[in-house]
């Protein structure tokens, strides 16, 4: 096998030499417990500070209100589980989307299992969240509004300042699961009016296992975790500090490169979209054109199963990822591309690539290419392509 294109960089990322080079003497060198007294936790402890410096930087945020966590799942989570709880003599109304992540969309099930009502606003065919839908959702019950910053699928880039002038018109908490926008769009949580904001090293060229939930001050949520007095007493346990020393990196590194960076994706994520589009028939864009992560293309081939599709991708060394399921078990599509109005039937035949800093025109190319053959050698085994070529024939 030849070089490995990945372009699956929205499920995670490779860990930036320069972020597991910083890391690497917190393991071995300066490992005492931040919250011990001798000189020598110190160190551990004026590196945290520093992460979380970092990281308050990139959205223009005070230090304090950057909560550490094990990643974007917990810190959603507790954005949900514990509004929930806090703001349960003003009422039981949460207002969401229909293509939230799992890691809001199972905690928003487990919540009404517990006695909160849930709304789940429709998004429009290009993945964007219905505003007007969105405001007349709010009852005096509404204790809290989340709403992705960028989908994880097809891209969307949704109006996050709109919503927050929305929520704070109406007195209502605004969390936003940013995992897929931190460090790709500009993010300034006080233009936005965000109260709770969750994001994820793994995804930013950090390191696995450690997140943040940015909590505005005064937003009175419950901890998360109970234990020791770390985060605040928030979010207790001892604290990941290589983990934090190399998201601090990463973040700092992303955001000091976004500007050339996601110029440079862009380029390249048009380039694959324009040569799918004009080279292979029968293929549909999803997600909007414009309002649209840097790095994400989300492809539906007619007649194509993504699965077959992925994995002779595979053997050309192509990572990428479908539009259904199947890792869970489950063969429905995607939640998300249901929700934006594709039937089963293409949906089924939907291929997200996501690129990365490294992924070049010489990359993609040779990806398009392969596609060509492998759409093309997969529809003439199909006996609907067959009898749809039938009828165009007639
Ligand atoms: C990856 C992802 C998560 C989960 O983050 P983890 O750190 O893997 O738990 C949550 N939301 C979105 C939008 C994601 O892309």
């Amino acid at each position: 096998m030849g070089k490995m294109i990945y372009l699956d960089n929205a499920a995670t990322t490779k860990t930036a030499p320069e972020v597991v080079q910083a890391m690497l003497p917190y393991f071995s060198e300066y490992y005492g417990n931040p919250s011990s007294i001798y000189d020598f936790a110190g160190k551990s402890k004026e590196a945290i500070t520093k992460g979380r410096e970092q990281i308050a930087e990139v959205l223009g945020a005070k230090k304090e209100e950057i909560y550490f966590t094990a990643g974007g799942s917990e810190s959603d989570n507790w954005a949900l589980k514990a509004t929930f709880e806090a703001y349960k003599a003003k009422g039981n109304h949460i207002i969401t989307t229909k293509i939230e992540h799992h890691a809001i969309l199972h905690t928003c099930e487990y919540l009404e299992k517990r006695g909160a009502k849930i709304t789940y606003v429709d998004v429009d065919e290009n993945g964007i969240v219905k505003l007007d839908e969105l405001e007349k959702a709010i009852t005096p019950e509404t204790i809290l509004i989340s709403v992705m910053f960028a989908n994880n699928e097809i891209g969307s880039i949704q109006p996050i300042k709109e919503i927050g002038r929305i929520a704070k018109e109406h007195g209502v908490l605004f969390h936003t699961d940013a995992v897929q926008a931190f460090c790709q769009v500009p993010i300034n949580v006080d233009e936005c009016n965000i109260d709770m904001l969750s994001s994820s090293g793994h995804k930013i060229n950090g390191p696995k296992g450690i997140g943040f939930l940015y909590i505005r001050k005064g937003v009175k949520i419950r901890s998360f975790v109970h234990g020791g007095a770390q985060e605040r007493k928030r979010r207790a346990g001892t604290e990941n500090v290589p983990g934090i020393v190399g998201y601090g990196v990463a973040a700092a590194r992303a955001n000091a490169s976004m500007k050339e960076r996601t110029d440079k994706e862009i380029a390249i994520r048009d380039h694959l979209i324009h040569r799918i589009e004009t080279e292979i028939p029968y293929v549909k864009v999803n997600g909007d054109r414009i309002k649209r992560l840097p790095n994400n293309v989300n492809v539906s081939f007619q007649f194509v199963e993504g699965e077959s599709l992925l994995l002779m991708l595979d053997n050309y060394g192509i990572c990428a990822s479908s539009g259904s399921a199947c890792t869970s078990g489950s063969l429905d599509p995607s939640h998300v591309l249901l929700a934006i109005g594709l039937p089963h039937e293409i949906a089924h035949g939907s291929l997200r690539m996501t690129l990365s800093e490294e992924t070049t025109m010489e990359d993609v190319d040779f990806v398009v290419d392969r596609l060509k053959e492998i759409v093309a050698h997969l529809r003439s085994m199909s006996p609907l392509y067959e009898d749809f070529m039938k009828k165009q024939n007639k």
